[in-house]
């Protein structure tokens, strides 16, 4: 662990701290020790180990960081990292193989081979609302695919920042592997120095500071970002299960507070009405009536945040406009689930993603309308669409451009592992999960091998007529 306080002396993480980090990890990657299938596994297992040896610990620091429900810190944050292991395990020998592809005929005699290879040093900066999965999930890729890695956990979740260094400190083969706690001056110490991959989950705005250090170096990203993704609601649908689907995508997901979840919803004008009944019986039956109490629900990370979502619930533009909730605490820092009917789209709420327990309704005239709304604002990182018709579904899967699609349920594209997980546009660039995050940390190296038969002559000057009418 680096850049931790210790007793009362604070270490200083500098950018001459982090570019020595960065040579020490460089060295230890030269001795080729990491690529072999042998050591790969051992720290994937070492990683799994770790997380589940320490399973309360990790309930632990989510209650403390975002009063995390337990549940889905053991569904979410745990128990995804344990497929994602699972998946590597069972298939990381297979992934490590040379691939033979055909060669051409100007190659005649030839094979070749696409050759998996470690980029080499990778940074992994990762954000507060998983901070575990969000943590280990890139980290367990880039182990698997044979690299070194520094970890940069976010210091808006403390308590899971210190212990994922802990735990990588204790468990991991720190040769190679390593955390480095901090916020903007350690993450801007390690920008500066040069790597073979930077993996960044958080924002735009700051994904942008990441791409801006990572051309300096020519240093490729994957930039797994955010957005406003949009709820299609279609009238001829059962409404409770789609109710219910909403509510489990959005406040059962840190309350709002995830990069998939559920930020507004487009329906018709007949079925607002409706499906805001729907939500309501559904919210009270999962948080009850005093939804603030409820230990269901995910607190708001910080005061910040609590501000910055009160800003949006205060703009003059959707007052009135709260159909249900809409209750705040601002000392535990908790906001109950609130749904807003016929918002307009100039509205703050509108302007930006949401990031939190507000879910405004915009109405249409006709449901096909929504792949206009959606496809007038940045490309989000997931769409959803509820509806029971074919067509409307081909159109919307055709038309609508966004990081990952799921018809008739919020978030559970997130746990196929055979599906990319990862933004287009605004909410990101590059993919991760199951065998894409081996990819996304793997160079694919091209090798064509010949023998000396085969020296045509075609290809040697003097270059003849007789050469060219061949
Ligand atoms: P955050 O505040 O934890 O920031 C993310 C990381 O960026 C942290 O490690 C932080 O230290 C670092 N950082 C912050 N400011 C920086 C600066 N000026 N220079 C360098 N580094 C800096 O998290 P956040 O950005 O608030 O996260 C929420 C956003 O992340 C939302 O937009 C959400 O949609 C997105 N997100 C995306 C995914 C995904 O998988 N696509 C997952 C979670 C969150």
């Amino acid at each position: 662990m680096a850049g931790a306080e210790s007793g009362s002396q604070k270490k200083v993480f500098d950018a001459e701290a982090a570019s020595f980090l960065v040579k020490e990890l460089r060295e230890s990657f030269g001795s080729g020790r990491t690529r072999s299938y042998e050591w790969r596994v051992s720290q994937v297992k070492a990683l799994l180990k770790a997380v589940v040896e320490n399973e309360d610990q990790i309930v632990d620091a989510l209650r403390s960081d975002l009063a995390k429900p337990p549940l889905e810190t053991v569904v979410y944050e745990v128990g995804m990292f344990k497929n994602s292991c699972e998946v590597i395990l069972k298939e990381l020998k297979h992934w490590m193989v040379p691939e033979k592809v055909k060669t051409s005929i100007s190659t005649f005699p030839s094979s070749a081979e696409i050759v998996p290879e470690p980029l080499g040093v990778v940074l992994v900066i990762s954000a507060w609302n998983y901070p575990i999965l969000l943590s280990l999930d890139p980290v367990v890729g880039a182990i698997a695919a044979g690299n070194a890695v520094v970890l940069k956990p976010s210091e808006i979740a403390p308590a899971s920042s210190s212990l994922l260094a802990k735990l990588i400190e204790k468990y991991m083969d720190n040769s190679f592997i390593r955390v480095v706690e901090g916020a903007v001056d350690e993450t801007t110490a390690l920008l500066q120095q040069k790597w073979d991959k930077i993996f960044y989950t958080g924002n735009g705005k700051v994904g942008r500071i990441v791409m801006t250090a990572a051309a300096k170096h020519l240093t490729p990203v994957v930039l797994e970002l955010g957005g406003k993704s949009p709820v299609v609601v279609d009238s001829n649908i059962n409404l409770k299960v789609a109710a219910r689907r909403i509510i489990s995508g959005k406040w059962g997901l840190n309350n709002g507070q995830a990069c998939i979840s559920p930020d507004y919803i487009i329906t018709t004008k007949d079925c607002a009405p409706k499906l805001v009944d729907v939500l309501k019986t559904e919210l009270e039956n999962c948080y009850g009536k005093n939804p603030l109490e409820s230990e269901d629900l995910s607190r708001i990370v910080s005061s910040n945040h609590f501000a910055r979502l009160s800003k949006l619930l205060n703009d003059d533009k959707v007052s009135g406009k709260i159909a249900y909730g809409g209750e705040k605490d601002e000392k535990k820092l908790r906001i109950a689930p609130t749904v807003l009917l016929d918002v307009p789209q100039d509205s703050l709420i509108m302007g930006e993603e949401i990031f939190g327990p507000l879910l405004p309704i915009i109405t249409v005239n006709k449901v096909e309308e929504s792949i206009d709304v959606i496809n007038s604002g940045s490309k989000p990182l997931a769409a959803y669409i509820f509806t029971n018709n074919k067509k409307f579904k081909e159109q919307f899967v055709k038309n609508v451009s966004a990081g990952g699609l799921l018809v008739n349920d919020t978030v559970l594209h997130l746990v196929v592992h055979t599906l990319p997980f990862g933004g287009v546009g605004e909410s990101g660039m590059g993919a991760y999960h199951g065998k894409f995050s081996f990819d996304a940390f793997t160079h694919k190296k091209a090798v064509l091998y010949r023998s000396f038969a085969g020296d045509a002559s075609l290809r040697y000057p003097p270059y003849t007529d007789t050469k060219l009418r061949l």
